[in-house]
This record gives C-alpha cells, sequence and structure tokens, in this order.
C-alpha cells in the first residue's frame, strides 16, 4: 500500500484529533509506517526528523531497543489486570520510585494527561470536603493555560480556539495573569515580572481563598500557549503564597517532566524536589518514552491520609480500565533506567547549549522575535507571520524531510532526547532556508 491509498482509507475511517477534517483535503496527514530514533518513515520510503516528539512524548527515539526489550519481556508476563483488588510488580516499582524522585507518594493512576488533571482536581476538592472545607470548591489557573481537553481539564484550560465552543458545558475558574517573561515591561527583569505576577495571584487569593481549592499550573514553560517560560523564582513564590493561603499547588508537569525542561522536573529549577513546590504533580507524556498511554498523580501523606477511613465515600472513588497497565508501567521502569544509564540530563545540557549555537543564524534573523530556550525546548515567533503561517511553514518543513509544527506564529522544536549534531544541524539549516523563503 502507498501513501495514496492511506490517505484515502484514513480520511473515510477516521475523525483525526484537533483538526478541521475538511482541512485534510489541502494537507494531508503523512502515513507513517515505521520509526528509526528521531525519525518517521512513511509508505513511500520518505523520512521526515520528529522535530516535535511525535507531540511531546518521544524521549528517546522510536523503536528504542531498551524499551522495545522491556515491553516484551511483560508481554509474556501479564499484559493488563485490574488494579482495583489486584496489584503487580511493575505498577508498585515505578510508584516507589517516582515516590524517590519527587519526594510525593500514592500514585494514583490515569490513561491520558487530561485524566490526571482530572484527578488532581477532584482529590483536592474532595480533601477540603473530608477536612470539614466544602466551600472550597474553585481552581485559578493561568491565562494561556493548557490542562487538557476532558470537560473538568478544559475548566481550568485557557486556550480560546478549544474552548470558547464549549464555554457553557464548562465550570467558572479564575485565570491569573501568566508570569510569561515576554509580558515584562520594558527594563523589568523576568524574575521581577515572575513575582510581580504571583504577587496579582495573591492579591485574588487574599479575597478568594476561602472558595478556592487549588492553583494549577504548567512548571516553567506553557507548552500550548506556544512555548511560554517564566522565570523559576515564579514557583517558589507561588508555594508561599499557597501556604499564605490554604490552597493546594497542583504543578502539571505533564510536558515537562522528565528532563524536557533541563532537570528531570521542572519543579526542581525553584526547590530541591518537586515535593517542596507541588502538593500535587501530574505526569504523564514522556512518561512511557512516548510508547504508551499512562498518567499519573502523586500527593502528600497529609492528603492521603485525610480520606484514610472506615467510611467507603470518604475513600478517593475514581477509576478508569487501564488504571496502572503493567505494559505502560513496564516501559516507564525502562525510561527511568535509561536516564541513570545513560546520564540523559548531564548529556542533554552540553547538547541543548550546542544546538543553541546552531541556532544563532535562526535567532539573529530579522523576522525572528523573543528566541527563546529552557532545556530541549527551543521557541520563537516570526514578527510578520500572515494567516496560514504554521500549516505553510509545516509544509514546506516537510519538503525538507522536517516534521514540524508551529503554534500560530511560535515555531519551536521540542526533539527527541537522541538527536545528534547532524540533525540538529538539519533542523537550523532548514528553519533559516525556510525563514529566508516565504
Ligand atoms: C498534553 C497536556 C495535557 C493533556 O494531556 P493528554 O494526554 O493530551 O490528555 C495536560 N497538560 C499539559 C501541560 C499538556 O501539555
Amino acid at each position: 500500500m502507498s501513501n495514496a491509498d492511506w490517505l484515502d482509507r484514513t480520511r473515510a475511517a477516521l475523525w483525526h484529533p484537533c483538526t478541521q477534517m475538511k482541512q485534510l483535503e489541502a494537507t494531508p496527514p503523512l502515513p507513517i509506517a515505521r520509526g528509526e530514533g528521531p525519525w518517521l518513515i512513511d509508505h513511500d520510503g520518505r523520512r521526515y526528523l520528529d522535530a516535535i516528539s511525535s507531540w511531546w512524548v518521544n524521549l528517546f527515539g522510536h523503536a528504542e531497543p531498551r524499551i522495545n526489550a522491556a515491553i516484551v519481556d511483560q508481554l509474556s508476563r501479564i499484559e493488563h489486570v485490574i488494579l482495583a483488588g489486584c496489584t503487580h510488580a511493575p505498577v508498585v516499582e515505578l510508584s516507589e520510585r517516582l515516590a524517590r524522585l519527587t519526594g510525593l507518594g500514592h500514585a494514583f493512576y490515569g490513561s491520558d494527561g487530561a485524566s490526571a488533571t482530572e484527578i488532581a482536581l477532584k482529590m483536592s476538592f474532595h480533601y477540603w470536603r473530608n477536612a470539614g472545607c466544602p466551600d472550597k470548591t474553585g481552581f485559578v489557573s493561568l491565562k494561556n493555560g493548557y490542562h487538557g481537553e476532558t470537560l473538568g481539564a478544559l475548566s481550568v484550560t485557557d486556550v480560546a480556539l478549544f474552548k470558547d465552543t464549549y464555554a457553557p458545558l464548562l465550570r467558572n475558574s479564575h485565570q491569573a495573569i501568566s508570569p510569561d517573561w515576554r509580558l515584562a515591561e520594558p527594563g523589568e527583569s523576568a524574575e521581577n515580572y515572575a513575582l510581580r505576577a504571583a504577587a496579582d495571584l495573591e492579591a485574588w487569593l487574599a479575597e478568594q481563598a476561602d472558595a478556592t481549592a487549588a492553583v494549577i499550573v504548567e512548571p516553567l514553560v506553557q507548552g500550548a500557549a506556544g512555548m511560554a517560560m517564566h522565570h523559576p523564582a515564579y514557583l517558589a513564590r507561588l508555594r508561599e503564597v499557597c501556604d499564605r493561603h490554604d490552597v493546594h499547588l497542583i504543578a502539571d508537569e505533564i510536558a515537562v517532566g522528565f528532563g524536557r525542561t533541563g532537570t528531570l522536573f521542572a519543579c526542581e529549577q525553584a526547590a530541591p524536589r518537586v515535593a517542596d513546590i507541588a502538593d500535587f504533580v501530574c505526569l504523564s507524556k514522556g512518561i512511557t518514552g512516548g510508547y504508551l498511554p499512562l498518567s499519573a498523580v502523586l500527593t502528600r501523606e497529609e492528603i492521603f491520609a485525610a480520606f484514610y477511613d472506615d467510611r467507603t465515600a470518604r475513600g478517593f472513588l475514581h477509576s478508569h480500565s487501564y488504571t496502572g497497565n503493567p505494559l505502560a508501567c513496564r516501559a516507564a521502569l525502562a525510561v527511568l533506567d535509561i536516564f541513570e544509564q545513560d546520564r540523559v540530563i548531564e548529556r542533554n545540557r552540553v547538547k541543548a547549549s550546542r544546538f543553541t549555537e546552531l541556532l544563532a543564524g535562526v535567532r539573529a534573523h530579522p523576522r525572528v522575535r523573543d528566541f527563546r530556550q529552557t532545556g530541549m525546548i527551543w521557541a520563537f515567533d516570526v514578527a510578520d507571520a500572515p494567516a496560514g503561517f504554521a500549516t505553510d511553514f509545516h509544509r514546506r518543513a516537510l519538503g525538507h524531510g522536517v516534521f514540524i509544527r508551529p503554534i500560530g506564529a511560535t515555531v519551536y522544536f521540542m526533539p527527541p532526547y537522541v538527536i545528534d549534531e547532524g540533525e540538529m544541524r538539519l533542523l537550523a539549516d532548514t528553519t533559516l532556508a525556510l525563514l529566508n523563503t516565504r
């Protein structure tokens, strides 16, 4: 079967995500036959560099031998079992390791990022209810924040294109100003602006804390906003603010966890451990190296203790069918092994500074504004981007063998950590060439 055959069949049989299906007439999807490291290979044998890690999930490339081997080994043991009334080695080991790495514990599992957001919101509300504060029902999130697209997660998301249509179905929540350093006043440092944004949120909590369960944020990088980055001082200050006003802090590390921002977790750039910043941490995306859907929420011992009771209804009676799937947990354990075996965080530091060097020409280009980088995420805005810029840039990049999807006028790179020197050059050279032609 060729690319063309698959295109006809996908249009007829599927409803693609985040897609106006009519636009597939002009911009067909790539029919991918296989993957190899950071490369995607279509049915006609053409190769594309996966510059966005297959929607931010892939860490160590496609078909990574050690993750493959772990999943194959697990297949012959137990592929899945109900996690209510049963337990198994992969889920216990993963929970123990995530607890050691974050300082939070009692991992509760879901399948996708949005389900982790739902779990954290419900747990926070239910904690306050169990603690005798049933009026703490509200949530605060950030302008341009993104936490997923199920109704609860969409209520704390602030991306108009995804949210406005469904507004009548959603709960009200408050959106505080974003600490995004691009919003600083002239002469104001990123750090000072971050502290001003935290003060703004505190002013709101000073009035509303009695009705507020939690603040939810994407630490360091607001991904779907177009890789909006902020100073880590924001997170440390927010911790103090939440303590002063008795409100939970939920760190949504779904996109930024597992090394993406240069530390294993983004919160570690504001304090030694995630537990020093967050009451709840949401993990997904990179957790399985981009192999299988898995998400987890970890929390504090005292929050867990407020549910531990003889009365069933005080427990957290939430569930998903594939909760703690053994294959996904084995993939996640293999990912944590690779972080140790390959000293990934250290090596990424070297790789990141090399790629930033290679992007010097892009950074200095007259069309480029607000070039920014945090760990293994790079982004810039294109000053004179015409309507349809993102689609056009995506299509032209494919002609150079690069798969990239700008967000509006923001071009970003979020490559798998296995990207090598030649591949980084291809990405930088292609971007420069596309900026020079229209
Ligand atoms: C992707 C993402 C989600 C939602 O995860 P899904 O697996 O797509 O449901 C939530 N929060 C953040 C920060 C994300 O980037």
